[in-house]
């Protein structure tokens, strides 16, 4: 028996050496790698310029990374899009995802 109906894309998710700037790419996916991990990891420079920029699900450390918690949707995805794309944090410019 066959089942009408879309095909499952996979994902597969990759940590660049570079920034991509480009979110068109986050309008295609309505901001799955923004809900798929549980968190990303900051610099401290980072954890401050978020907690200035409001963020209430971060998490401090002294000796490890810094994160911003984001299991279950980061608090700044809004309509599948990152409202401080411009302050976003490294890993979330350098994360790349594509279809395996
Ligand atoms: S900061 Fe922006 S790009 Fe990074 S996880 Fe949150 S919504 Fe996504």
């Amino acid at each position: 028996m066959r089942f009408a109906g879309r095909a499952k894309t996979k994902k597969h998710g990759i940590l660049l050496d570079g920034p991509v700037n480009d979110d068109g790419r986050c309008k295609s996916c309505n901001g799955a790698c923004c809900r798929s991990f549980p968190s990303v990891d900051l610099s401290w420079v980072e954890y401050e310029r978020l907690r200035d920029l409001g963020a209430t699900r971060l998490h401090f450390s002294m000796t490890g990374h810094c994160k911003l918690i984001i299991e279950n949707g980061c608090e700044f995805l809004a309509d599948g899009r990152c409202t401080i794309y411009l302050d976003r944090p490294d890993v979330c410019r350098r994360f790349f995802c594509q279809d395996v």
